[in-house]
């Protein structure tokens, strides 16, 4: 069989090793864009920072990918006829197809925003390798940066270009910093913090043009609010959508709504061909909303589930429990179950650790825990899962909280000081 994936990320490269390790003669072709060899995209930030290497930013030792015999084309795909199972690259070349999966990630959100069409350099996300390459570009000619959208890769890039000593004004435009994930009294610690790193954070507060100086580089914005900012880099961090802008030219390419539309299986309408990762979007009969989920450990599962369906499995793809975490600087966060998009007013237990950056906020119904938000400590993600799998009480969870607590390296954070409310959860859900 001859299976060609499209996308060498964590659900393309998951994808191909579980194919492998299906079946030792099939032909495996992995084809990328962006970079030679699989890198992990949450770790952008550190190689930004020089904290690590870009070598190391990948998972994988390179010599995996000959032993594991997945060929590596390093090349666009621009067009796609699947009556004759082809694919066509920028480079002109053809690559044939028994069966493919496309598993092409997420690119940045951009807007039209008055004089964006007369931008010609300082303006970055932070999404790819080659982000990457035009920050590192523009770092040493940057004395101020703007950094717009209240979300983790906005926060990431504040935290880069403060580490390489720039002024940097964060612009939120909603009341506090990432409603759709943070509450209210989580959101104003995090602002604190950044404001104690010197970070100019300005809620409430939107881009609404941009200026250029004669060559066309970034030279200031202007605000909602009514201010000018000068500014050398722009960055543009205002969420990212499901990468389709390419495949919406293909001749023969397969079903798009906001991303690639497959059905529990990760089939999209085309025989043989999958869809798997951020650019996946899930048609379940029955439930009224596609499922898009962004983010790493999704991506995996269900690169790990197209390999079990590329060999006739047929499993369909269940969301696990909700569970992420990362970093606001130096305040850990990790967040399991529901604890988005629940209805205004739902009950909380919402605790704080006097004077330290130390949270945790557990949702409840009245009667079963739903989800955690967990600040400034370090939690084991699949202790808490358990939990909102079994239903408990939130008086049993905060009873047991110790349980999930890790140990760190500096020692636990004094769950018995924390200063417990219970609150309402008010969402702004603004975007
Ligand atoms: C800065 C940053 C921080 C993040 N932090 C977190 C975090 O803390 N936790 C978390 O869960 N998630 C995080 N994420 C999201 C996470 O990285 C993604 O969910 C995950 O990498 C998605 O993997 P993927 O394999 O679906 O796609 P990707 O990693 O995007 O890989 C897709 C690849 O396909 C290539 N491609 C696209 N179209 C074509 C084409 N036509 N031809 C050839 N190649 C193509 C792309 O260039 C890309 O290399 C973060 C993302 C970023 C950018």
């Amino acid at each position: 069989m001859k299976i060609v994936i499209i996308g060498n990320g964590v659900a393309g490269i998951t994808c191909a090793l579980a194919a492998r390790q299906r079946d030792a003669g099939a032909s495996i072709t992995v084809v990328s864009g962006e970079t030679d060899y699989f890198f992990s995209r949450t770790a952008l930030m550190y190689a930004y920072m020089n904290t690590l290497q870009r070598r190391d930013l990948e998972p994988l030792e390179r010599g995996v990918y000959a032993k594991q015999r997945i060929e590596r084309v390093r090349d666009w795909v621009v067009d796609m006829h699947h009556s004759q199972r082809t694919l066509t690259l920028g480079s002109g070349q053809k690559l044939t197809y028994d069966k493919l999966v496309f598993a092409v990630g997420a690119v940045a959100n951009m807007f039209p925003w008055a004089g964006a069409a007369e931008v010609k350099d300082g303006l970055v996300h932070f999404v790819s390798m080659q982000d990457l390459d035009t920050c590192e570009r523009l770092t040493p000619s940057t004395r101020e940066a703007v950094v717009v959208g209240g979300g983790l890769i906005g926060i990431e890039l504040v935290e880069c270009l403060l580490y390489h000593r720039k002024k940097v004004t964060f612009l939120v435009r909603e009341p506090w910093y990432w409603p759709v994930a943070l509450g209210q009294e989580e959101s104003e610690m995090v602002g604190a913090h950044m404001r104690a790193h010197g970070v100019e954070l300005a809620l409430n507060e939107e881009l609404s043009r941009i200026d250029v100086d004669p060559q066309g580089r970034v030279k200031s914005v202007h605000t909602s609010a009514g201010r000018d900012l000068p500014c050398q880099l722009l960055g543009v961090c205002a969420g990212v959508h499901p990468a389709v802008e390419r495949l919406k030219k293909f001749t023969e390419g397969p079903r798009l709504g906001r991303g690639i539309v497959v059905d529990p299986t990760l089939q999209t309408d085309l025989d043989g061909v999958y869809a798997c990762g951020d650019c996946a979007e899930i048609h379940t009969p029955g439930q009224e909303r596609p499922l898009t989920e962004l983010i790493w450990y999704s991506a995996k599962r269900q690169g790990a589930l197209v390999a079990r369906n590329l060999f006739g499995d047929e499993v369909t793809y269940q969301p696990p429990i909700f569970f992420n975490s990362s970093k606001f600087f130096e305040i850990e966060y990790t967040t399991v179950g529901q604890v988005m998009e629940l209805p205004e007013g739902t009950p909380t237990i919402y605790r704080r650790l006097p004077g330290k950056n130390v949270s945790q906020r557990i949702v409840h119904d009245g009667t079963r825990v739903l989800g955690f938000n967990m600040l400034g400590s370090r939690w084991n993600h699949e202790v808490l899962e358990r939990w909102v799998q079994e239903r408990r009480s939130p008086d049993f969870c905060l009873k047991h909280l110790p349980e999930a607590q890790y140990d760190v390296e500096f020692g636990r954070a004094a769950l018995s000081a924390m200063r417990e409310e219970t609150l309402p959860l008010h969402k702004e859900t603004r975007r």
